[in-house]
């Protein structure tokens, strides 16, 4: 079986190789589904599969298309994503080569590009000339980011598709896609990855110890690419932050509004969003401690290594209200998601673990 190189989306790969046996291939394919679970992997592999000239399963990922493909170097190959169309060919190269790197997470250095109308302008002159190697292949990612006039361009090209071309649009918002393209692509539907499965791969792929890849993995919420930059940041920094977000709660509310203040002058959106699932995790954890002291060997606990530090916090209290802080919590994420005020939410929310956290007398 080729596309080992996928983390699970057992489904699509099924479903792609059936297609490369049979030889039935749709002249235009959409992969949808959440962002971040390899839907542009998946067209990489699917597209050197296309291209590749070797025998037995497909990619061989040996011979010279398959390789000169996978470095994003072969003639009728085109991979396009959004980007400025001031962007220089040096800048495109670099996005391509951190797909080189790793195809979960392809570098995105402008703040809300699109795909102009210039690239499928391209396209179709391109696609009036035969491909120099038997079969076009053309990518585009985050096609819903197309311009109204490339959508409409690109119609135009699926409406009458070159028999040698076959493309493969990606997007996690479907929506934002006119529904007479959707309506010419086969639709491949893909999911959210199991924590599981991100946490083999982060094992697997970046040689992440077990125990961390398990943490990363809960946050990420079986978005790999999420993974992959949460490996970036300094997590021990963000758990230290959860131990000081449980002793300020504790405190008066001035305490805790100006400690919110100096958080989020560190913190952006995703790493506040990021924090507060950390928070909800560790929570997780302190209720299994709480409620079976002998289950702390075994894989129940995410925060193994502080065991030390959360007894010592469950111990401190008469009660801990955890079914209240979970609400609390999701609910913060769920307002995070809903663009209120990010301070609001953090006082708010310390405000809440302080009604939640029933304090024996010591302090924490
Ligand atoms: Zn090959």
């Amino acid at each position: 079986m080729s596309f080992a190189q996928i983390i699970g989306q057992s489904r699509p790969k099924e479903i792609l190789a059936r297609a490369l046996q049979t030889g039935r291939i749709p002249h235009a394919y959409l992969f949808a589904g959440p962002a971040g679970v390899g839907k542009e992997a998946m067209a990489i592999e699917m597209a050197k599969a296309l291209l590749c000239s070797g025998s037995g399963d497909k990619p061989c990922d040996g011979c010279s298309a398959c390789r000169r493909a996978g470095r994003f170097g072969h003639p009728d190959f085109f991979f396009l994503f959004p980007m400025p169309k001031s962007a220089a060919v040096e800048e495109e190269r670099e996005v391509l080569d951190s797909l080189v790197r790793d195809p979960y997470v392809r570098k995105q250095p402008w703040a809300s590009p699109t795909i102009g109308i210039e690239r499928i302008r391209e396209l179709r002159r391109v696609s009036s000339l035969k491909p120099l190697e038997g079969r076009r292949v053309v990518i585009i990612a985050e096609a819903d980011k197309m311009t109204p006039e490339a959508a409409n361009a690109l119609l135009k090209i699926l409406e009458e598709p070159p028999a040698d071309m076959q493309i493969i649009l990606t997007s996690s918002r479907d929506a934002g896609l006119l529904p007479t393209i959707i309506s010419r692509c086969q639709r491949v539907d893909f999911n959210l990855l199991t924590n599981a499965e991100v946490a083999a791969a982060l094992v697997e792929k970046k040689s992440v110890p077990e125990e961390q890849a398990r943490l990363v993995a809960r946050i990420a919420q079986g978005n790999y690419r999420h993974a992959a930059e949460l490996l970036e940041e300094n997590l021990q920094e963000r758990r230290n932050l959860v131990i000081e977000a449980l002793r300020i709660s504790l405190k008066d509310e001035g305490t805790r509004i100006e400690w919110a203040e100096g958080v989020l002058d560190e913190l952006d959106k995703r790493e506040l969003r990021d924090f507060i699932s950390l928070m909800l995790i560790w929570f997780r954890d302190a209720l299994v401690l709480t409620a079976n002291p002998a289950a702390v060997a075994n894989d129940q606990l995410v925060n193994v290594d502080q065991i030390e530090v959360m007894s010592k916090f469950v111990a401190a209290f008469s009660e801990i209200r955890f079914e209240g802080i979970f609400t609390d919590l999701e609910k913060s994420i769920e307002m995070l998601d809903r663009n209120v005020h990010p301070t609001l939410i953090l006082v708010v929310m310390l405000g809440r673990l302080n009604r939640n956290l029933i304090l024996k007398g010591s302090a924490l």
